[in-house]
């Protein structure tokens, strides 16, 4: 399952970083997941419950931020939300879509340690799933 790789990518990124600054605990992870990224949050919640027990992860709150899919059009300059199926003919001009703008994301936005003494920290990290 996707899900379940990408789950464990997650608590494994976020476990390095709690080692390398000693934190002890995770009170929440916030995702960012592209609309056309195919990831099915509720999956993805399932999957991490199970792919943090007993790791320093386990107990953090997993907070899924769906970011829509957009694409551009370079004639008409017109971007628009593809929606799901994707749509990428132009609204405009009808010629097809020359990029995704977004929606492909997949990425480990922010971690906050259950440290309260602890800053959140910005993460911008992109989930690199193991094969
Ligand atoms: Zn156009």
């Amino acid at each position: 399952m996707h899900e379940m790789s990408l789950a464990v990518a997650v608590v494994d990124q976020v476990e390095t970083a709690a080692r390398s600054r000693g934190a002890v605990g995770v009170s929440s992870i916030e995702l960012e997941v592209g609309e056309l990224a195919g990831v099915v949050a509720d999956a993805l919640a399932f999957c991490f419950e199970l792919a943090c027990a007993g790791t320093v992860v386990e107990g953090a709150e997993l907070i899924t931020r769906t970011v829509p899919g957009t694409a551009r059009c370079t004639p008409c300059a017109e971007v628009w939300p593809v929606g799901m199926p994707p749509r990428l003919l132009c609204p405009g001009c009808g010629a097809a879509a020359d990029g995704i703008v977004s929606g492909r994301e997949l990425q480990i936005r922010e971690v906050r340690w259950a440290d309260p003494e602890a800053p959140r920290e910005e993460q911008h990290q992109p989930i690199t799933e193991k094969s």
